[in-house]
């Protein structure tokens, strides 16, 4: 029989989910999976371990979804009732599968024991009808199983074992049924930063405005903002990848000259990543000088695989003695501009890029916060340079948020700057 699915829910079971004791990092992760697969989650819900709760909730997500998936609730302790109120829902027995019931006591022996015990043994029971999903992290299996209404998978709540089912023996089953849907979901990701939500989205939806339904082609467009940036994310359903992606291709268009002062490029989102990739095909390299990031923009750059091709090294030079000593920053400049100032900004970036002999430097001098903010530079002021080839470039920058934020923000505009300088150069 193939059934396939353009939609799926997600049930969180547990009590601790509603007390807050635990994140539902579950819900989330599984989101991120079946976006990638095409299988957009389309409600979530989240129920204590109450067997008539986690049957409502199964019964409306079977209404709307395709694909329900449950989480939690599967262990071996009483509390954990998913098997017994999805049994429920379904009108399905309880029945002991041999192949999970040997795994069962193979799993036992290894740990020295004789047989297995009582409560562990509840495990062997799954759905009539069903098939067990193999769990190499922990003792409960997955449970995939059909129904005329729905596709139900039951997970582990522990999320390394409902990440090793997913990946392992429930992804299969995953690419089947995406491939047996007539239409899916598909997303055209365009990773922006350096520009707020408010602004960016003023002046894309004023661009928009004239393109009429019909014109749209049913692309949706949506707006996901971090402190980093904002990503615009178009969407269209359709049966393959070249028809979606044509239908998106004029939206995209129009919007193009707006975004290009914002837009970078990378698969993953990750700034760091996109000018590694930039650096390593021209054989460059980079050095930082930090004050205020405290080693933010290292770490970054240094988190992408193979950052020793293109990193020289950083320094993050918090004290003004630490600037002159190790960058060379002048003790007269330091007295009569401050530490947060273009001068100071500048000479971090040629001192570094000199110091580690790279073909760029960054510098950042600014004030987090929350003390340390003055009338002229209050807090969130940053001043960032590069240097390229021995040319320094600096603006400056005025961020809110608290400290976290405008160190993040700081951060990743150093990095946006050097990627504007390194694509114009090009240019
Ligand atoms: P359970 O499968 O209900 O026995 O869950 C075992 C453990 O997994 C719980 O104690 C939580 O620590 C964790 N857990 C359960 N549900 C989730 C969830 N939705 N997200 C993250 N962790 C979870
Ligand atoms: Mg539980």
């Amino acid at each position: 029989m193939s059934q396939g699915a353009t939609s799926a829910a997600v049930v969180s079971v547990g009590n601790e989910l509603l007390f807050g004791e635990t994140l539902d990092t579950n819900t989330a992760w599984l989101g991120r999976k079946l976006a990638t697969l095409g299988i957009p989650v389309v409600r979530g819900y989240t129920v204590g371990d109450v067997a008539e709760d986690i049957g409502w909730a199964v019964r409306d997500a079977i209404q709307v979804a395709d694909l329900v998936l449950v989480t939690g609730g599967l262990g071996p302790t009483p509390d954990d009732l998913t098997k017994f109120a999805v049994a429920n829902v379904l009108g399905r027995d309880l029945v002991v599968d041999d192949r999970v019931k040997e795994s069962l006591q193979e799993r036992f022996r290894e740990q020295g024991m004789d047989g297995v015990p009582p409560t562990a043994y509840d495990q062997a029971y799954v759905l009539s009808g069903s098939e067990p999903l193999h769990n190499a992290e922990g003792t409960a299996p997955g449970i995939f199983l059909r129904s005329d209404e729905a596709i139900i998978v039951l997970l582990p709540g522990v999320p390394r074992e409902l990440k090793d089912i997913v990946n392992g023996s429930l992804l299969p089953h995953l690419e089947r049924l995406q491939r047996d849907a007539p239409d899916r979901v598909w997303h055209h990701v365009i990773h922006t930063t350096g520009i707020a939500e408010s602004r960016l989205t003023a002046l894309l939806e004023e661009r928009l405005a004239d393109v009429s339904d019909e014109e749209r082609l049913g692309v949706g467009l949506a707006y996901l903002p971090d402190v980093r940036g904002v990503d615009l994310r178009f969407t269209a359903f359709g049966p393959s990848r070249d028809e979606a992606f044509a239908r998106m291709a004029p939206l995209v268009q129009s919007i193009e000259d707006v975004v290009k002062p914002y837009r970078f490029e990378s698969d993953s989102g990750d700034l760091a990543e996109a000018v590694s990739q930039i650096l390593r095909e021209r054989g460059m390299t980079i050095a930082t000088a930090e004050s205020c990031t405290g080693g933010l923009i290292a770490k970054q750059v240094t988190g992408v695989e193979g950052a020793s091709d293109v990193f020289a090294g950083g320094i993050v030079a918090y004290s003004n003695e630490a600037k002159i000593a190790l960058l060379g920053v002048s003790i007269l400049d330091l007295a009569e501009h401050g530490a947060v100032s273009e001068t100071v900004a500048n000479q971090l970036a040629l001192g570094v890029a000199d110091l580690m002999n790279s073909d760029i430097g960054i510098g950042v001098t600014g004030v987090a916060g929350p003390g340390g903010g003055t009338e002229e530079k209050p807090v969130g002021t940053v001043w960032i340079a590069t240097s390229l080839g021995g040319e320094v470039e600096a603006r400056i920058c005025r961020y809110s948020g608290g400290r976290e934020a405008v160190r993040v923000k700081a951060g990743q505009a150093a990095l946006a700057a050097v990627y504007r300088r390194l694509v114009d150069s090009t240019a």
